[in-house]
């Protein structure tokens, strides 16, 4: 059976971007984020291929998602980047010898429900100016005074999250790293600041620990830029097929809504993949996809399990041709731009109708 959607996930292309990571920022251990199962890659083969090149750590926003990992004899560290949002969840994390980001204060009362001896790893999270999680700077001194008084506690290090480090011209990124580094003046413990953009862009983010996400899978978080800019290689190529290939007269239109009209005789595709696959409806016509390497542009509204393709650029297409939607000569940085949104989302809105092969 041919499958209509395959995601080819190069786990070998991973394993080179957190090289790249490491060379961007050599001082500094990685803990690569692999939430959202692996932003979409499939966690499991992500995390094992992160864990056999070394990876110092890995994330991820919930204990479900820890579990998963635990379960698949993943036993490298693991950060729970939102905590824990109940006691059995808090006892769960300790069983499974998570390290716990602790960002407010109830997180610390279901922690030290646990007991006063109970060894939990932890990494406290301040709010240096994303103001979604985090402790207020002023913060600190208290929260030494907790660890202070819970000897089973491992300090890890602290946390923060960058608001705007993809806008290279945003001073704020400074301001936050300043506002964190001042808040913990001669407070021990290592820090970690950077995600992707502050990887890239901000070399003063760098600091003992970076939280790489998206760069892991090859896509650049920098607007105008591709993750190749960076020596990033794409770890995702995802291909459909063509199952319908016709020629209209100028004049008709194609699709639900007659959103696209063809401006003259037009040979139009349709290739066996929708947003029930990932690909949104807000895709627009003119959004670029490839058959046989040539660029053709989406016509008409994207449907639940197709789209309609105008081919006047690769007309010899036939039945059965491969259509990239993105991939290492398609970036997903790229079609994401045209579609209004950010790479990210491309990857993590892959539904369970794909089919993942990886290499
Ligand atoms: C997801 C996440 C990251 C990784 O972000 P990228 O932009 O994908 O590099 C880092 N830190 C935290 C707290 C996160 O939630």
């Amino acid at each position: 059976m041919i499958p209509r959607v395959t995601a080819t996930i190069d786990l070998a292309a991973l394993q080179h971007n957190l090289g790249v990571v490491r060379r961007l920022a050599p001082r500094s251990r990685v803990m690569a984020a692999v939430k959202a199962n692996g932003y979409g890659h499939g966690a499991i083969p992500v995390a094992r291929a992160l864990e056999a090149a070394g990876v110092d750590a890995l994330a991820v926003a919930c204990l479900e998602e820890a579990v998963e990992l635990r379960r698949a004899h993943i036993h490298c560290p693991v950060a729970l980047l939102e905590g824990v949002i109940s006691e059995e969840e808090a006892a769960q994390a300790v069983y499974q010898r998570l390290q716990v980001v602790v960002h407010d204060h109830w997180q610390i009362e279901l922690l030290q429900r646990l007991g006063r001896d109970a060894q939990v790893g932890i990494w406290f999270k301040i709010d240096s100016g994303m103001h979604r999680l985090g402790f207020p700077l002023t913060d600190v001194p208290r929260l030494l005074d907790v660890l202070r008084a819970q000897p089973g506690w491992t300090l890890h290090g602290w946390i923060t999250h960058l608001a705007s480090a993809d806008e290279p011209d945003n001073g704020f990124t400074r301001e936050q790293v300043a506002r964190f580094g001042a808040a913990l003046s001669g407070v021990p413990g290592p820090r970690s600041i950077g995600n992707s953009a502050g990887i890239i862009g901000w070399p003063e983010a760098r600091a003992d620990w970076v939280r790489p996400g998206l760069m892991i899978y090859g896509a650049s978080p920098m607007p105008g830029q591709t993750g190749a800019d960076l020596g990033l290689k794409p770890v995702m190529r995802l291909e459909s097929r063509l199952i319908a290939v016709r020629d209209f007269e100028a004049g008709e239109t194609i699709g639900y809504a007659q959103s696209w009209t063809c401006p003259e005789r037009t040979r139009i595709g349709v290739a066996a993949v929708g947003y029930a696959d990932g690909i949104h409806r807000t895709f627009r016509s003119g959004t670029a996809a490839m058959v046989g390497g040539r660029r053709v542009a989406y016509a008409g509204r994207v449907s639940m399990d197709m789209i309609t393709l105008d081919l006047r650029q690769a007309l010899d297409a036939q039945v059965g041709d491969p259509v990239l939607l993105w991939g290492e000569e398609l970036p997903a940085e790229e079609i994401a731009a045209q579609a209004g949104t950010i790479p990210y989302e491309l990857f993590c809105g892959l539904t369970q109708r794909v089919h993942f092969r990886y290499r």
